[in-house]
């Protein structure tokens, strides 16, 4: 199967120069047979789902219900109930902030986040914080990109409620050890959410075998639509916790004395969800089970370490994350060179990189620096389109400086 032909987006020239994307980690291009599933969607089938008493709504609701099954089988959940659609990453870690520090974390108790999480994943519960009047610690990580396990360890203590860590860093390209994290905050009993919005599309992701209780990601980043997401969560965890949001389909009554909340998983699904949008993440996770993740992995690590070695070369470029688990995301600074300078030349020359903070502002606090180019491959990336950015580096060098 020729992958990179299924994606139609990849076949333009931006400036008259073929497009290179190499912005992946932001979000990833999308293939025919996930827009054919948008397409028919709205075409012959859109409706509401739930409740409604006739044919288009009953096979939404079937298709809908279906893809969460499938979502939990990608993920090996034990239950499709603990699955729960979302908008993305953020929404998801959102929702668990909220609902479980309303139920589990008061006055005086710690939340245990990392130095290398993504905003998502630090405001949140900042703003769980700082309702709940708990203090948030932080795991730091050495010139490498990886975490300090000891520190880590040295961290929690009996007000530890939860230690929330992203699975792969969006801007290091760092996989965490996280099965290890989470067998030493388990050994604390304290729950462990996992952000995975970078992992999920490039590593075999089995909840039941790492033994968290949440993980988060995105549709987006895993070549299905915008505007949808999971939260994963253990049974008995989101039994207890309230509902995030009040509205449609996660009440069972509602009088004006009281509401009762509909079981798992719609007591935190309130309102139309982007069924669609789910419909075609089925879609990118069967053509991700096609190809196999195995083969993404393989296919992506063989083009990183080609691009790091090449990159390596040229120089005066600094590659930022150097662990030796990485996915194919490579950070670098040329010389002197602001990192917008460094985004805006290779895009006229037709290649799509990130440049900025990559919303990891305390990863660059930590190195000193203002922010980074970010190269980030996905499994349709070729070894042409990497000369092509070095050789575009080469040639930018001198005006940078
Ligand atoms: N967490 C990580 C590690 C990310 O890389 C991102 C997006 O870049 C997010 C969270 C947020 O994802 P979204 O914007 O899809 O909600």
């Amino acid at each position: 199967m020729d992958i990179r032909s299924q994606f139609p987006i990849l076949n333009q020239t931006v400036y008259g120069k073929p497009l290179v994307y190499f912005d992946n980690a932001a979000t990833t291009q999308k293939p025919q047979c996930v827009i054919d599933t948008l397409c028919n969607y709205y075409k012959s089938l859109n409706s509401n789902i739930h409740r409604g008493a006739h044919y288009l709504a009953s096979q939404a609701t079937e298709q809908y219900e279906q893809t969460r099954r499938k979502v939990k089988e990608f993920i090996n959940a034990r239950h499709s109930h603990e699955i729960v659609f979302t908008r993305g990453t953020t929404e998801s870690i959102n929702l668990v902030a909220s609902s479980f520090s309303q139920r589990f974390i008061s006055k005086g108790d710690e939340v245990v986040v990392s130095a290398m999480e993504h905003h998502s994943n630090i405001v949140p519960w900042q703003l769980a914080c700082e309702r709940q009047g708990a203090t948030l610690r932080v795991i730091p990580f050495d010139d490498q990109g990886i975490l300090d396990l000891d520190a880590f360890a040295a961290l929690l203590n009996e007000r530890t409620r939860i230690v929330a860590v992203t699975n792969v860093s969006n801007t290091l390209g760092t996989v965490n050890p996280i099965a290890e994290i989470i067998r030493i905050a388990h050994s604390r009993e304290i729950p462990v959410l996992v952000d995975g919005a970078q992992a999920i599309s490039h590593r075999k992701v089995d909840v039941q075998q790492l033994g968290c209780d949440f993980y988060c990601f995105s549709g987006h980043k895993m070549y299905g639509p915008m505007g949808v997401g999971v939260m994963y969560g253990r049974e008995e965890l989101l039994e207890q916790m309230p509902p995030y949001q009040g509205g449609g389909e996660m009440i069972k009554d509602v009088t004006f004395e009281r509401t009762t909340y509909n079981e798992l998983p719609f007591k935190f699904e309130a309102g139309t969800p982007a069924v669609g949008d789910v419909l075609g993440l089925g879609t990118a996770i069967d053509f991700i089970s096609q190809i196999g993740i195995g083969t993404i992995a393989a296919t992506e690590k063989e083009l990183t370490d080609y691009a790091t070695g090449q990159l390596q070369q040229i120089e005066g470029l600094r590659i930022y994350g150097t662990a030796p688990d990485k996915t194919s995301v490579i950070s670098f600074l040329i010389g002197n060179a602001h990192p917008y300078d460094v985004g805006t030349l290779l895009d006229k020359l037709g290649i799509a990189v990130r440049t900025g903070h990559h919303c990891t502002q305390p990863i660059m606090d930590r190195y000193g620096i203002p922010g980074t180019v970010r190269a980030s491959f996905a499994v349709y990336n070729t070894r042409d389109e990497v000369d092509t950015i070095c050789a575009a580096i080469r040639r930018i060098a001198p005006m940078l400086q």
